[in-house]
């Protein structure tokens, strides 16, 4: 499992649609309950259920982790990552610090990378720039990212995402897959 965490608008879906470039790497489909934003497709950017369903996959154990973010539901779906660790691919998990923290507890092996931002003046820059969240979710999500800042040393590495293909670069090489987007 190679995962990718860090607060929210620190590039972390972006590096993650470079990382899955690669062929040996399976992009992990979380399920939300959030509404999809404009552009992102069923069953390739998440799988979007009801609030319903989603209490039903927790109660029929489709999930390694879930969690609330933003009062939305998300959470890991149990099965790929099985059928992708035993064809000997990469699972590539992009999951926010509460998901990644409830793995590393649940002590699932693989390389747990934390996104940084270079400076915080550069995330608010982003973050505003990517024009998803009102005001208010964005004064939130800013907030939260100061503290969760705190986390980044119980990860294996922080990577600060400045110039986007030297972060790729750097990931790809830790992880073993090497230089270039393909083999
Ligand atoms: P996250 O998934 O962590 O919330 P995103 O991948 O959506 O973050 O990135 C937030 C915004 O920042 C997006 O508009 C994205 O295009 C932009 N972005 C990401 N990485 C970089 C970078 N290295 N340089 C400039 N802009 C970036
Ligand atoms: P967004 O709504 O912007 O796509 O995602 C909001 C946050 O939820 C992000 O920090 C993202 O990494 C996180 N997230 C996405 N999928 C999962 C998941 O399966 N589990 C957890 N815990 N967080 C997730």
């Amino acid at each position: 499992m190679l995962l990718v965490s860090g607060p929210s608008g620190t590039g972390k879906s972006t590096i993650c649609k470079l990382l899955g470039e690669d062929p040996r790497v399976v992009f992990s489909v979380s399920a939300t309950t959030r509404e999809p934003r404009a552009g992102e497709v069923d069953g390739r950017d998440y799988h979007f259920v009801s609030k319903a369903r989603f209490t039903e996959m927790i109660q029929d154990g489709e999930f390694i982790e879930h969690a609330d973010v933003y009062g939305n539901m998300y959470g890991t779906l149990r099965k790929p990552m099985e059928e992708a660790i035993v064809k000997g691919q990469i699972f590539l998990v992009e999951i926010d610090i509460q998901g990644a923290l409830q793995l590393k507890t649940l002590e699932m092996p693989g390389l747990y990378m934390f996104i940084a931002p270079p400076d915080f003046e550069t995330l608010t820059r982003r973050l505003s720039g990517r024009g998803t969240e009102s005001p208010e979710l964005l004064k939130r999500r800013l907030h939260k990212a100061a503290d969760e800042m705190e986390e980044r040393f119980k990860y294996d590495h922080v990577i600060v995402n400045d110039v986007l293909e030297t972060a790729v670069e750097e990931i790809r090489l830790i992880s073993g897959l090497g230089q270039g987007a393909t083999p």
